[in-house]
């Protein structure tokens, strides 16, 4: 929240006249030594002409005196002037006040000689002495126009004697003259508190435009700070990262002591905030920031770069070691389980890593680097670290050719679907057929489904992707056996957006084809994205007739709360468990309780990549009868299909 400084008028005033003193005194010093050269040089041609009419202690060691101390003293000031901007307000005030006293000193001396000199010499050499006080006066209330009780002090012990003392002589000329200088004091006292008056107000509305020009650059300072701050975890934010990552990036340039960049994803967090509210998901990240704060040093900098996503700066880094310990730490510290309100969640983070200068020439492509680091991190490493590395290097080279390459494909043409049966092996049926995409590229060959589906989902283009392979698809269904069902694989994309499964539906429904026939899988990754937006959508689908699948159903962080919110017919169990299903008790013991859940939510249970008759009669015992495999057959256009394996049993 903004705070908000406000000046109160007692404050106000207060500064304003200290202000005040600070200025007239900056303004008096600049006219002090002109008052002292007046006085001395005035005072001189006095005394020398009174040398030899007056006695000499009057005419020459008085004046020498007074002179030489008003001279030492000008000196003194001079010296002292330059400390003037670091002395505090207090002894502006009290500089300014023994300032006051001592003109008025000087005064009370200069007048009582000019006074005590007057009597000797001739009429000129009297009147000399006339003038010389008007004339000094005169000269010294001006320099003093700065300083008003200096200037009033003055005028009044200088003018009241000299006018007593001159009326008192009864000579006219003196008298006149006495009567002219009070005259002229009176108009010189009425023009300096006019103009007093006016710099008073100008210093006041100086100091108050810089009151509010100091108010205005800390609330712009406070709003800087707050636009650099993640309001969430205190942490800077994702644009105060960057201008980080650029100033390090450019003091580092030069080959000196290396740096890296690091990005943290948390796994599971969408789970949390779907499954919990957004309360529960602004309590873990709070909980994620305090954590990452422990490893905060002058050498590691942090941020939150938005939702669940956060930045690393490490400076100094020497090699890949240290980075992967770093990770290791941070890691783990994530991986505590997070506790509120009675809940507790497990979550972890993936890091990703990129190293200066080694795999970065600007500060945007080591950011990427370490994105692309965390990216597989979260594919192949999950809860772990990454560094970005040539292998890595090589692998988005590899992307941006498929990628482009799937930009310019010509989809109908290139592209072509193989059926994979899906059999009961109670009843020894195939129930219904995977439809899986083929490209073959004329530029690159073959290109598998598990690169160009993930280079098309990187780069939004898989739901281009997705209509045609389903246009595709319900065409050749026409000319087949209307008993024929097909499962079609469905992305994040296509479930993401109201529009996106508007386009499906319309399709489905302008085909022709039996909604009935078709199902449609989602992974659990693409129901994570947006659990609320994916849930409409599957109803969406699921009220236009069609089935629904979850697939890869274990690999994720699908946990049993979002099944049974799902409008789902099936369950397929990811192939990763029947790699040694035959032997492996714990694969056994998963399958088993999946098949139970399956049981329990009425759902069908189908188990991908069986490949051996063994695994088929171990799955069977665990209750499995719907299975999906090379074992059964291979993925083939339709037409082309040899006899699906009968030998289930
Ligand atoms: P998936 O949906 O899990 O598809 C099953 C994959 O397992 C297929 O790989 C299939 O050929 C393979 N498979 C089947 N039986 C066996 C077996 O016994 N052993 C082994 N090791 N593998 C078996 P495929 O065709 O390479 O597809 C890979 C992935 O690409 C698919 O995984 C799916 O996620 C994606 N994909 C394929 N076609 C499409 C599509 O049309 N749309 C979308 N969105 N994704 C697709
Ligand atoms: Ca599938
Ligand atoms: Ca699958």
């Amino acid at each position: 929240m903004i705070r908000r400084i406000f000046l109160d008028s007692h404050t106000l005033y207060a500064s304003t006249a200290s202000g005040l003193s600070r200025s007239q005194f900056e303004a008096f010093a600049r006219q002090l030594p002109l008052l002292y050269l007046i006085l001395v040089v005035n005072s001189f041609a006095v005394a020398f002409t009174h040398v030899g009419t007056a006695p000499a202690w009057l005419a020459i060691y008085a004046p020498a005196a007074m002179c030489s101390a008003c001279i030492l003293r000008l000196f003194v000031w001079l010296g002292r002037r330059k400390y003037l901007a670091s002395m505090s307000d207090a002894q502006v005030a009290a500089r300014l006040k023994n300032t006051v006293l001592l003109i008025a000193l000087l005064g009370i001396i200069f007048t009582g000689w000019g006074l005590l000199l007057f009597p000797y010499g001739d009429p000129y050499a009297r009147a000399h002495v006339a003038f010389y006080m008007s004339i000094t006066v005169i000269g010294c209330i001006f320099c003093l126009m700065h300083m008003r009780t200096a200037a009033l002090l003055l005028t009044a012990i200088v003018i009241v004697p000299f006018t007593v003392f001159f009326s008192l002589t009864h000579n006219l000329v003196l008298i006149a003259i006495a009567i002219n200088v009070v005259l002229v004091s009176i108009a010189m006292i009425i023009i300096l508190l006019t103009y007093y008056r006016d710099f008073a107000r100008l210093v006041e509305s100086q100091r108050a435009l810089e009151a509010k020009q100091s108010e205005l650059q800390h609330l712009s300072d406070e709003n800087l700070r707050l636009a650099n701050l993640d309001s969430l975890t205190g942490l800077p934010n994702r644009r105060r990262f960057l201008a980080d990552l650029d100033a390090l990036f450019r003091s580092t340039k030069d080959g000196q002591a290396g740096f890296a960049v690091g990005v943290i994803d948390l796994d599971g967090f969408k789970q949390v905030n779907d499954v919990y509210g957004h309360g529960a998901g602004d309590r873990v990240l709070e909980e994620v920031g305090r954590r990452l704060l422990q490893f905060s040093a002058p050498t590691l900098s942090l941020a939150r770069l938005g939702g669940d996503e956060f930045g690393l700066l490490v400076r100094d880094v020497t090699d890949r070691q240290q980075l992967l310990d770093l990770g290791a730490s941070i890691c783990s510290a994530l991986q505590v389980p997070y506790a509120w309100q009675g809940t507790t969640a497990r979550l972890s983070g993936s890091l990703g890593f990129a190293m200066s200068p080694s795999t970065g020439r600007s500060p945007a492509q080591l950011f990427e680097h370490a994105d692309y680091a965390l990216y597989f991190a979260k594919e192949h490493r999950r809860g772990g670290t990454t560094i970005f590395s040539r292998e890595h290097e090589e692998q988005i080279r590899e992307l941006g050719q498929v990628d482009q390459a799937l930009r310019h494909a010509d989809l109908e043409r290139e592209m072509t679907l193989h059926f994979q049966p899906i059999v009961d092996v109670s009843s020894q049926r195939v129930i219904s057929y995977e439809a899986l995409a083929r490209w073959n590229s004329p530029s690159l060959g073959l290109i598998p489904p598990s690169l160009f589906i993930k280079v098309a989902e990187r780069s939004g283009f898989i739901h281009a992707l997705s209509v045609k392979l389903l246009c595709k698809a319900l065409a050749e269904m026409r000319a087949w056996d209307p008993a024929t069902r097909i499962a079609f694989n469905l992305s994040a994309h296509d479930i993401g957006s109201a529009e996106a499964v508007g386009n499906i539906v319309d399709i489905v429904t302008k085909s022709g084809i039996a909604p009935g026939r078709l199902t449609f899988e989602v992974t659990e990754t693409a129901l994570i994205q947006d659990f609320e937006q994916a849930t409409s959508s599957l109803h969406a689908l699921k009220n236009l007739g069609v089935r629904i699948s979850l697939d890869d159903f274990g690999t994720g962080y699908s946990s049993l709360t979002c099944i049974h919110r799902l409008p789902l017919d099936k369950v397929k169990i990811d192939r990763g468990f029947l790699k040694d299903i035959d032997s492996d008790a714990t694969a056994q013991n998963v399958v088993r309780s999946i098949v139970e859940l399956c049981r329990s939510l009425k759902l069908t249970c189908v188990v991908e990549g069986v490949e051996s008759g063994v695994q088929v009669s171990v799955l069977r015992g665990l209750g499995c009868t719907v299975m999906q495999g090379f074992y059964f057959g291979h993925p083939a256009p339709f037409g082309s299909r040899g006899p699906v394996q009968q030998n289930f049993a």
